[in-house]
Order: structure tokens, then sequence, then C-alpha cells
């Protein structure tokens, strides 16, 4: 078993030095496991019908296809699907399957936990455990399409977890999604949201995969924005925007910010001058996000509030939308994640 290889934690150039180097297969050997495992989403060696039967027994003890496992499923009133997976150690993770009718978006983990502890989200307040490994980013993405019985078209780093803490398995794990040979899907179709992790913003920039970068801000000030969101002591406002006008003068590319809507903490109307004031001269697309409650601690923002910040936003000549929440029904909504384990997990 020594000499066995975790198949989803490699991406192609080390697949092809496996298969050519290590096994002595020619090198389209190399494309047709990928095809099976990427575009067919079959991860059983015995099932690669256009491998020899010698060759597939052989293989069966050198490439272990190792995906999470499905431990549950659940589906919205709205279509919205939330699954629960296992990971090899035990561990498990949520990610939601989001349809806008022709396109469908995976909600993709990246963390098992979150160590940032924003105090409006779920998923911070059980803690952080471990970063995912680039296969069981990938692994999670290729089990949710099998699991759906479809393509996935989009993915939004947007599950449990702060990508950017987790920055060389998430790019490795983009690599291989992005790999024509292997899961093929397009870097537009792919944004990784943040925080605001001031370095790996900046390493996106040399990122040669150019994906789309979404900025959780939701407050528009230090003060407020140390409370609801602790990471900012570490990389202020005034750090994360010269960030990204970075960002932007390297990539040209428009950035998304996020901003939850909390009642009365961050949605007055002056809040809106003050966003459009701290984003003067960046080239983005605000999303208002409905807050969705976790505990008593804070309130949605009503509808005329939210439109009311939507309205000055456009007379600044800010484009924004009312994200339309999704999955809530079933805890699939933004920030309802949570961290579970075996004992906790509602079977
Ligand atoms: N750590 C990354 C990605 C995970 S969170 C980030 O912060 O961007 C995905 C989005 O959901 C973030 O914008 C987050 O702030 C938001 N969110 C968290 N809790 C929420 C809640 N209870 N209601 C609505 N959005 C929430």
């Amino acid at each position: 078993m020594s000499e066995a290889v975790v198949a989803l934690e490699m991406n192609y150039d080390e697949w092809l030095e496996f298969c050519t180097e290590k096994l002595g297969l020619q090198r389209y050997r190399t494309d047709q496991i990928c095809q099976w495992i990427y575009e067919k989403k079959v991860f059983n060696i015995y099932d690669m019908t256009n491998l020899g039967k010698d060759l597939r027994e052989d293989l069966a003890y050198k490439i272990l296809i190792l995906p999470p496992s499905l431990v549950k499923q659940e589906t919205s009133k709205d279509g919205t699907r939330k699954f629960l997976w296992q990971l090899q150690d035990g561990q498990r993770i949520e990610s939601v399957l989001l349809s806008h009718g022709n396109h469908n978006t995976a909600c993709i983990s990246s963390q098992v936990g979150c160590p940032l502890a924003c105090a409006f989200c779920a998923t911070g307040k059980g803690g952080f455990l471990r970063n995912l490994t680039p296969g069981e980013i990938v692994g999670q993405f290729l089990a949710m399409e099998k699991a759906a019985g479809q393509n996935i078209t989009n993915i939004v780093f947007m599950g449990m977890g702060e990508p950017l803490l987790n920055q060389e398995a998430l790019f490795k794990s983009i690599k291989i999604l992005n790999h024509p040979k292997m899961r093929g899907l397009g870097a537009r179709h792919m944004t990784i949201s943040t925080a605001g992790i001031v370095p790996g913003i900046r390493a996106l920039t040399e990122l040669e995969i150019p994906v789309r970068l979404s900025v959780s801000l939701h407050g528009t000030n230090d003060m407020l924005r140390n409370k609801l969101m602790p990471i900012n002591q570490q990389y202020p406002l005034g750090s994360l925007i010269e960030a990204l006008r970075d960002y932007q003068q390297k990539t040209g590319d428009r950035v998304t910010i996020e901003y939850v809507m909390i009642d009365r903490v961050n949605d007055n109307t002056e809040q809106a001058y003050e966003l459009a004031a701290l984003m003067n001269g960046l080239s983005i697309y605000v999303n208002l996000i409905p807050y969705n409650p976790v505990d008593a601690t804070y309130r949605r923002s009503s509808q005329e509030r939210i439109k009311a910040f939507g309205k000055i936003l456009s007379e600044l000549n800010i484009e924004y939308e009312i994200r339309r929440e999704k999955g809530s029904d079933i805890n699939a909504a933004c920030g309802q994640l949570r961290r579970q384990n075996e004992k906790s997990s509602r079977l």
C-alpha cells in the first residue's frame, strides 16, 4: 500500500508523472483515468472499463479515490440542496447547491469550521478545527455533482471557512478543477469570497487562473467592523482597500462587495454614503444580503431599510442587488452552516 497515491490530491503534472514514470503507462492512460474521475464521476477503478482488467486490478491497489461520503442530503422548498459530508478522519463539512434556471452554483467549504469568529455567523460559533486538503475541496465538488446527477456550472468558496487562510490548498484545488484534462471548469465560473485577508488578496493577483473575487465588508468603519469581524483588527479597512486597489490595477477585474444587512447595526442610510466614500475609485458591485439570524443577537433589516440603503447606492452610481434568500428552511442560507460532529448531527 505504501506506494498508493491519493488521487484527488494530485494535479495534472503529478498524475502524468505517476502514471508514466511510476507505473510505466502510456500518456493517454492518464487522460483516460482523469476522464473517469473528473468527467464521469466514476470513483471505482473496477468500473473504468476502457482500462484492461489486469490494469484495473493493479491500479486498484495503487490509486486511492476517496471522495467525501454523503451523510445526509436535504432539499429546501426553493430547490436548494444541502449536503453533509464525512471526511476520511471523520470530520464533517457542509456544502450547498443553488439552482438558478440554466445554471447552478456549488457553495463549497474550505475549512472544517472557521477561525474568524465573525459575530453574526453560525460557522464561526463552532470554532475551527482544520484546513481542508486540495483533494477534500475537489472531492466535495465532484461528490456533489455525482449526488446531484448533473454537472455544476459555478463554484463559490462561500461555505464554511475562510478560503484565503487555506491558500495553498485552495489554489491547488482551483488548478485541478480548471485543468482542461481534469474538470475543465472555467476561471470565470469560480469565485473566492474572503473576509479580507490582505496577503491572500495580494497572492490572488499572482494566481494564473483569473477567478473572481468577493469581499465580505459588512462594516464601513473600523470601529464597527472590528466588532462584527475581529479579523479587521489585523487587516483594517485602510489596508484592505489598498489591497483591493492594487488587485484591481493588476487584474482589471471588478470586485463584488458583500454586505449583510443587520437591523440598526450597519443599515443606516449614512452608512450607505460611508460605503460609497470608502469604495471611491474602485470598480465594485454590491450584494446586499438580508441577514439570516443565527441567535438572538442580531435581527434582519426590514425590506424598507434594505431598499432605502440600495437607493442611495444607486444615486451614487454604485450597482447593487439584493440577494434572494435561498435554502433558509433547511439552514442552508448564507452564514447558517455549522460544524457538526457525529454525536450532535441529527441523522
Ligand atoms: N469566510 C468567507 C466565506 C464564507 S461566508 C467570507 O467571509 O467571505 C460567506 C458569506 O456569508 C460572507 O459574506 C459572510 O459574511 C456571509 N454571512 C455569514 N453569516 C451570515 C448570516 N448569518 N446571514 C447572512 N450572511 C452571512
